[in-house]
């Protein structure tokens, strides 16, 4: 476990029997961030057994959820085990220092009925980016795995969801080149990528349809970077139970290598930075008539390695 949490591991080839061991324990491994007694701690989850045991980690590092582990070269002692249903789990990054990087159009069908979308509204956009398309959200806007999304019909009547694989960087750096860039990944967590699909179109610039109050779950957890295959991760997505979204990031048009060279070109990524890479078709904008949320739908989204994010949407009133 000790190397499967560092980033030495990949430095020490001649290690590799322990290196592929920890690959195997790293795989399963699914990392919390969550409160118990009013206090935020860092655990290892055992989804089999229901319990999550703590890591022995200083209160100032545990406020940072699990970019406290990222930042320690090997993984800190354990603590005796908790039931999971007696902890509050929150977001593994539950306020990132600076706003979630986020790529559009990232799916060829997901590119298509946006288009559809974007035609019908007289913004015409038409074939797949040439570049990756990067915006942002807010990091105030980020809530945990069973939170409630809060939406105001007074501001959005169209929200939407969007199901997505998101990158944890752990080594940060500048001019990252794809082939250097897997060694920047920590690992991954699920993002709900809510959208306000009107003011998206009114506001032509995306921060505000996307960074409104709760509109970014993360979670249930986080994963270590091998406990993903990029080449075959299922991202479905459901709305009450009815299956919308069903890609996998295998399709995804710029990867995750060509996502982090693009941004770290010019921009310097840290240690805890979250990248969401975008959205496969299914999407509620997508329907005709489109399936926008309503007050009490509950969205699920799971990703094969990772888990299940699952939020209520309710409307302020
Ligand atoms: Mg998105």
């Amino acid at each position: 476990m000790l190397i499967a949490l560092g980033f030495t591991a990949a430095s020490m080839p001649q290690q590799t029997g322990r290196i592929q061991a920890a690959k195997r324990v790293a795989r399963q491994m699914k990392i919390a961030t969550f409160r118990v007694s009013g206090e935020r701690k860092v655990g290892l989850v055992d989804e089999v057994r229901q319990r999550v045991t703590p890591f022995a980690l200083p209160r100032d590092e545990a406020r940072e959820g699990v970019l406290a582990l990222i930042r320690h070269a090997d993984a800190p002692e354990l603590l005796p085990a908790l039931p999971l249903g007696k902890v509050a789990l929150e977001a593994p990054i539950p306020r990132p220092s600076r706003n979630i990087f986020c790529v559009g159009k990232n799916y060829l069908e997901h590119v298509k009925e946006n288009t559809a979308t974007s035609l019908a509204a007289g913004v015409a956009r038409s074939a797949p980016p040439a570049n990756p398309v990067v915006f942002s959200k807010l990091p105030e806007c980020v809530i945990a795995h069973g939170e409630t999304v809060k939406f105001d019909p007074r501001v959005s009547a169209s929200i939407d969801y969007e199901a997505e694989l998101a990158v944890i960087i752990g080594k940060g750096g500048r001019s990252i080149s794809p082939t250097q860039a897997m060694d920047h990944v920590w690992g991954y967590t699920i993002v709900n990528d809510v959208t306000a699909r009107d003011m998206q179109v009114r506001h032509q610039q995306w921060l505000i349809g996307k960074s409104q109050d709760t509109f970014c779950p993360m979670g249930p957890w986080a994963v270590p970077r091998d406990a993903i295959d990029l080449a075959d991760a299922r991202v479905r997505c459901w709305v009450n139970g009815e299956l919308r979204q069903d890609g996998n990031t295998r399709d995804l048009i710029f990867n995750v290598p060509t996502i982090i060279a693009t941004i770290s070109a010019g921009i310097t990524l840290f240690p805890g930075d979250v990248i969401a890479t975008g959205t496969p078709a299914g999407v509620g904008v997508g329907f005709k008539p489109p399936k926008f949320l309503v007050h009490g739908d509950a969205v699920r989204i799971e990703i094969n390695g990772i888990g299940v994010l699952e939020n209520e949407f309710q409307e302020i009133r």
